[in-house]
């Protein structure tokens, strides 16, 4: 069983991430666990407020050190990771990294952020989701608990689709193509139709070197292509190009 714990000033944010798909799924068959943890519950302010002005001035409200302390102290042995923009930007091998990890516990910021000595003494790692700020860490840590759970053995229905998916092999997936085969003039690669299961496997890998390769190229950089990759990706290149001057 893992379990995620969650520390926010909005914990009814999370009653809908946990009723649909593979997280009800993980939660339903005890595969994981959700512990939502209202940071206000651990102020000793009448208010219940977590936040107060910065020292020196300045826009917006800083989550106050002592909340978070309070609220970890109750959490046994688990990975603390602070959500920020600031943080090293997630990447699949980072979601397959902590997915060896039995507890984690995410620090969702709000307002300007947290007090800079939760980040200095209290937390074992800082995650970005990109390079953008949203005004919440909420949607931050389900995405990461979202990209965690699938990689659990028992949710998803098909492990061997999550080890095919973009990312798994640092390439981007094949097309896929389901019913009807003919739309609006539009037709499936006759390869799909063929019933051949080694040319489909071989036009597969093409189309997904193809893919990464028009999409993504920088991670090729990170890829030791076989000979045969090689070759299915100078194929792919070249009808690439003839489909283009025609
Ligand atoms: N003042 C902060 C800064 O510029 O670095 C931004 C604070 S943001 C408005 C409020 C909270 O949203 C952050 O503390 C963090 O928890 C969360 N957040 C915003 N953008 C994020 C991102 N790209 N990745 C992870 N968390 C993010």
């Amino acid at each position: 069983m893992k379990l995620y714990n969650l520390l926010t000033v909005y914990p009814e944010f999370f009653e809908s991430f946990k009723s649909h798909g593979l997280i009800k799924k993980g939660l339903d068959r005890g595969l994981i666990s959700i512990n939502v943890i209202n940071l206000r519950n651990y102020t000793n302010d009448k208010h219940k407020r977590v936040d107060f002005k910065p020292f020196g001035g300045g826009p917006g409200m800083i989550i106050q050190y002592t909340p978070v302390k309070e609220a970890l102290k109750k959490i046994k042995s688990s990975k603390t990771i602070l959500l920020s923009p600031q943080g090293k930007l997630l990447k699949q091998s980072k979601l397959n990294e902590l997915s060896a990890e039995n507890s984690i516990t995410f620090i969702c910021g709000r307002y300007e952020g947290f007090d800079e000595r939760i980040l200095d003494n209290l937390v074992d790692e800082e995650i970005s989701i990109g390079d953008y700020v949203l005004s919440g860490g909420e949607i931050p840590a389900a995405v990461i608990i979202e990209g965690l759970t699938r990689l659990i053995p028992g949710i998803p229905e098909n492990m061997e689709s999550i080890n095919n998916d973009s990312f798994c092999d640092h390439l981007l997936d094949h097309p896929h193509y389901t019913k009807p085969s003919e739309i609006d003039g539009f037709s499936v690669p006759d390869i799909l139709l063929s019933g051949n299961h080694s040319e489909i496997k071989l036009w597969r890998r093409k189309q997904s070197l193809g893919a990464t390769y028009l999409k993504r190229p920088d991670l090729l950089k990170n890829v030791n292509l076989s000979k045969e990759d090689d070759r299915l990706l100078q194929e792919f290149i070249a009808e690439y190009q003839e489909k283009k001057s025609d």
